[in-house]
């Protein structure tokens, strides 16, 4: 088992339902570290180029809509195997069919407001990361 790095995101909608220290608490208490972490107000351009694998979806702008529309707290998780570890915990993207006990079966109500993003694999892990943080803050113990 290897010692990862993932980059997750607390959307606006569990910003907003006041949810950060609930969802919190299930990375620490799954073995999770937070190593990094700060809250932004995304601006459009910043969103679109977070998003940019999914330019020309259908769904693209009310997904950058919805990720400008408050504040989202983005961190950077580090353990064993952390990128499957926080897929796991997150759940399926749509939270009608994630796992019971699932956050986005807890604490989001649809596909397009569902809590929290997860990077998917170690490359998009390795991008997602220095989008957000410069090496310097990220604090591995
Ligand atoms: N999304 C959406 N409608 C869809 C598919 C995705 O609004 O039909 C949004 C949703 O917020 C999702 C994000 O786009 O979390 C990125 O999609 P992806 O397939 O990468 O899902 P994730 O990795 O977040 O589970």
């Amino acid at each position: 088992m290897a010692i990862q790095r993932t980059l997750s995101i607390i959307k606006p909608d569990a910003v907003g339902k006041n949810v950060i220290g609930k969802i919190y608490s299930r990375f620490e208490s799954n073995g999770l570290k937070i190593i990094a972490a700060k809250m932004f107000h995304l601006s459009r351009a910043e969103a679109e180029g977070f998003y940019a694998v999914h330019k020309g979806r259908p769904f693209f702008n009310d997904l950058v809509e919805f990720m400008i529309s408050g504040p989202v707290m983005v961190q950077v998780l580090e353990g064993e195997e952390a990128i499957a570890k926080n897929r796991e915990l997150m759940g399926a993207t749509d939270p009608k069919k994630a796992d019971p006990g699932t956050i986005r079966a807890d604490f989001a109500q649809s596909i397009d407001a569902n809590a929290v993003h997860g990077s998917d694999a170690p490359e998009t892990a390795a991008v997602e990361i220095a989008y957000f943080f410069p090496s310097h803050e990220i604090y591995s113990r």
